[in-house]
Order: structure tokens, then C-alpha cells, then sequence
């Protein structure tokens, strides 16, 4: 597999049957109210910026701010971990095709809140282990067992985990 995508990568942190059902090319979150709602106060909040950025249909970002700052919009913190690494996997994309980002910023407009993301000691080594693990999941024939999270009742993939 080339590199992961972004979404990959979120979803390595959120569900790993999701990732799976994701890598196959099974996406329906399209469909899903949330991410309605979230593109709804994404296309509200930051109206005099450059957005929606795509690299390599690796990385899809909110907006750069100068080529140094990476901003990605979300609407709670239900699944900061995940969206955390994301951010730590984009300024470790591209830092290795030589644009030096500084740092990731998640944005939480509907709760006034920002919080910083920086690449840490230790966490490119984490990368590039996950994005091996990534690859493992990508090559399985089934897909991995129901993990029943909180989260399942609003995910997308619900129906084919449950019904
Ligand atoms: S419904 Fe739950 S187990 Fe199924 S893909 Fe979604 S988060 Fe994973």
C-alpha cells in the first residue's frame, strides 16, 4: 500500500473494523448526519481562509496558515486521540517532502477552544510502526472483530456492524 491517507489514520485511533471497511473502499460516511453538521460549521467559521488544502489525496487539511501551521476544524473532542495523531501524522508527511510545519492546531470553534499539536520525541518512530499496522489491516481478507464502542451508535459503518 502507498501511504495512508489522513482518514486511515484517524481511523487507526477510532476503530480498527471501520479502518478496515474504510481501506476496502466501503465508505458511507458521507451519509452520516454528523459529518453534515460538522462540514455546516466548518464552511461557517473560517470563511477568509485558504481551505480545504489536498496533497497527494494523502492529506486533506481545513487550512495552512503560511506553510507553517496546519488547522483542522472539528466540532467536539469526542475523538481527540485520533485527531491528534492525524494532525502528528500530516506535519510528519510533509516535514519528509521538506515543508518544514511548525506545528498542528485543532480547532473547536463551537467550543471556542484550540489546541496545539506538535510532533514529539518518539513519535515518528510511533508513525511509522502505525502506518505498518495500517498496511497489516489493509491486507486482511475479513474484517476485524466488532470493537462495540461508545461511538458505534453514531457511526456510519453501524448497519454493518449490528443489523
Ligand atoms: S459500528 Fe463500531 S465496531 Fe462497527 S465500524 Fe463503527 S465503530 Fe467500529
Amino acid at each position: 500500500m502507498s501511504n495512508p491517507t489522513g482518514v486511515m489514520f484517524y481511523y487507526y485511533f477510532v476503530c480498527k473494523r471501520k479502518l478496515w471497511f474504510f481501506c476496502k473502499g466501503i465508505t458511507l460516511e458521507d451519509n452520516s448526519e454528523d459529518v453534515g453538521i460538522g462540514k455546516l460549521i466548518d464552511e461557517n467559521s473560517y470563511k477568509r481562509e485558504n481551505k480545504h488544502i489536498n496533497i497527494d489525496n494523502v492529506i486533506n487539511i481545513d487550512f495552512i496558515r503560511d506553510w507553517e501551521i496546519l488547522h483542522d476544524i472539528k466540532k467536539s473532542r469526542s475523538v481527540e486521540t485520533a485527531s491528534v495523531w492525524q494532525l502528528k501524522y500530516y506535519i510528519y508527511y510533509l516535514r519528509k517532502k521538506g515543508v518544514d510545519i511548525e506545528k498542528g492546531v485543532l480547532d473547536y470553534p463551537k467550543l471556542k477552544k484550540r489546541i496545539d499539536v506538535f510532533l514529539e520525541d518518539g513519535d515518528v518512530e510511533k508513525i511509522e510502526k502505525i502506518i505498518d499496522e495500517i498496511d497489516g489491516i489493509n491486507k486482511l481478507q475479513i474484517p476485524l472483530s466488532i470493537e462495540n464502542k461508545k461511538i458505534c451508535k453514531k457511526c456510519a459503518y453501524y448497519e454493518l456492524c449490528y443489523v
